[in-house]
């Protein structure tokens, strides 16, 4: 997992697996924690939690699969799946189900940060880190505990507590939370490290990119907890407990890097391939970026529901510059501009995002609506009430029509210009 993970000095090199083990191969503990998260997976399946979108499904599988082939594993061996929630948090289950949330898919830059976020996950997975883990603490804690704790999480966004399901008369319980979320112990995370940074070197990546993922998961967070005006104690436990994992995190790439090109320049080869020449990640940016549209549109539709207004309007239009004919994405950042209670100086790009909403997408009321009412309140008789008339076209039915039409017939009497609205 990614969220709080806590990095120290590397280890010794594990052992790497030439396959997954099949099942008869597998220990009790795993067999358990594999039953245990397939049932979760099935949950949230079942709690429309996974975002359905084959494009991006198919997208993220085949990124795995490069990943996957570039170590020698079998494609499909791992499965990709993206959860609706706008933390960013991502989790490689034991059944072999990685579980990208879209809050992280939408704040990851390119396919060189994605490698490194998919690598250290399938890392936990091909080193068998489940298998391995310290059983002793870990047994004590039941299967129940675990998807509970790991459902909870999900439902936060939601309103509901992250806690809510969660038996606080038991000593520890926050403790058992802590410790699920952020993973694996210490030297598992830095041998996961280890393993994501070689495959995505192998796959081809930069991997200057991986230093550039933790420095961009920094920044958000800084970013958010600014907005929410939260200070170190957050009400977020997974993002705001993180910040020094994440610098510590990034150091850890760092070392990394710096390795690799000392072994590079004793040996004496070229570099090209740890990316010292060739910068960002630019072209593998346009081909993220349109493929994560679904993603960003949960995230920021999420983000807006637990008052996280700025980080949406961030992450939409970040998708704006990319995807600039994204209909859906500029009614949401309009409408999230045009917000009751939002800066009156917004209005104005509120209006503008929401007019180019509506040239993408001319039969949409919603849209009509919204903007005929901007109209009304920035004095501009003439176009609310053309605005208006297509909202009623659109939607002859609506509930609203009766007052819809009376301000038609306001905005169209000869002296709507000084009467109207509250002037620009
Ligand atoms: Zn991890």
């Amino acid at each position: 997992m990614i969220g709080l993970v806590f990095l120290g000095c590397g280890g010794r090199r594990p052992v790497e697996l030439d396959a997954l083990p099949a099942d008869a191969e597998r220990t009790g503990h795993e067999l358990e924690a594999i039953e245990a998260t397939d049932e979760y997976h099935a949950a949230m399946v079942e709690a429309e939690r996974i975002l359905e979108d084959d494009a991006l499904h198919e997208y993220l599988q085949a990124r795995v699969d490069e990943i996957l082939v570039a170590r020698g594993l079998a494609p499909d061996s791992i499965r990709v799946f993206v959860v609706k929630n706008p933390y960013m948090n991502a989790s490689m289950l034991a059944n072999g189900v990685i579980h990208l949330h879209t809050g992280i898919l939408a704040r990851i830059e390119n396919e060189g940060q994605l490698a490194t976020l998919l690598g250290h996950e399938i890392g936990h997975q091909a080193l068998r880190h489940i298998a391995r883990e310290e059983l002793s603490r870990q047994r004590e804690e039941s299967r129940v505990t675990w998807t509970r704790v790991a459902i909870a999480v999900v439902l936060a966004p939601t309103g509901l507590s992250p806690f809510a399901f969660i038996d606080l008369e038991s000593k520890g319980m926050e403790g058992v939370l802590a410790r699920q979320m952020s993973g694996y112990s210490r030297a598992f995370e830095t041998e996961a490290d280890r393993y994501g940074f070689e495959a995505m070197q192998s796959a081809g990546y930069p991997v200057d990119e991986s230093v550039a993922f933790f420095q961009r998961l920094i920044d958000v967070e800084e970013a958010t907890r600014a907005e929410l005006n939260v200070g170190d104690a957050g009400e977020d436990p997974y993002i705001y407990a993180s910040h020094p994992a994440l610098t510590e995190r990034k150091a850890s790439y760092e070392k990394l890097i710096g390795e690799a090109r000392s072994a590079c320049a004793a040996a004496a080869e070229h570099c090209r391939d740890l990316g010292t020449e060739g910068g960002s990640d630019s072209s593998r940016e346009a081909r993220y970026m349109a493929r994560i549209e679904a993603a960003v549109l949960d995230a920021a539709r999420a983000d807006r529901a637990i008052g996280r207004r700025q980080a949406a309007i961030t992450i939409l239009e970040r998708l704006l510059a990319f995807e600039s004919d994204s209909a859906d994405a500029w009614e949401l950042l309009g409408s999230i501009r045009s917000a009751r209670g939002s800066r009156s100086e917004e209005i104005p790009e509120a209006i503008e995002a929401l007019e180019r909403a509506a040239d993408l997408a001319p039969d949409r009321a919603a849209v009509r609506r919204e903007l005929g009412f901007l109209y009304r309140k920035t004095n501009r008789p003439a176009e609310a009430a053309s605005s208006f008339r297509a909202y009623l076209e659109a939607e002859p039915e609506a509930r609203d029509a009766t007052i819809i039409r009376r301000f038609i017939d306001e905005a169209t009497r000869p002296d709507a210009e000084k009467s109207n609205g509250e002037g620009r």
